[in-house]
């Protein structure tokens, strides 16, 4: 998939749309996702063009990809998530509905967040 510069994501970095931001640095963007679906529900994002983690991974350089990763770590860590735990989630293409093309992760917490894969006795086949 090609990289849209018009996508929102794109536009925030952009400061051509507003965002509540959580934080900053030189490859990471993150901020509070405007349809909440947890209590604290925040999307921490590269700063570069990048449609999915897997594009992300394959064409980011090392600063990039550490810049990212640390950054979501950090975000987790300032808003005291560890402890009580959270959950990190990054939908990539169509069967994930990835609703936006530029690559962000997702930080779930503030309530019990259940379990992630459906109970054994659920799942289809
Ligand atoms: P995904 O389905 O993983 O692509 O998730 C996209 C997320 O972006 C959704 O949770 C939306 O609520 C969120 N979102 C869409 N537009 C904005 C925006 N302008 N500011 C913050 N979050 C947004």
């Amino acid at each position: 998939m090609t990289y849209d510069s018009q996508n929102i994501f794109a536009k925030i970095l952009r400061g051509e749309l507003p965002c509540k931001k959580v934080y900053e640095d030189d490859h990471a963007l993150a901020f509070y996702d405007i349809d909440p679906q947890t209590p604290v529900h925040v999307l921490v994002i590269p700063k570069g063009a990048y449609v999915s983690f897997d594009d992300f991974s394959e064409r980011a350089s090392e600063a990039e990809i550490a810049g990212w990763i640390r950054a979501v770590g950090k975000v987790a860590r300032d808003l005291g998530l560890p402890a009580p735990g959270y959950r990190v989630i990054a939908n990539c293409g169509a069967d994930a509905h990835q609703e936006v093309a530029h690559l962000h992760m997702h930080l779930f917490a503030g309530t019990d967040l259940g379990r992630m894969i459906k109970p054994r006795e659920k799942r289809e086949g």
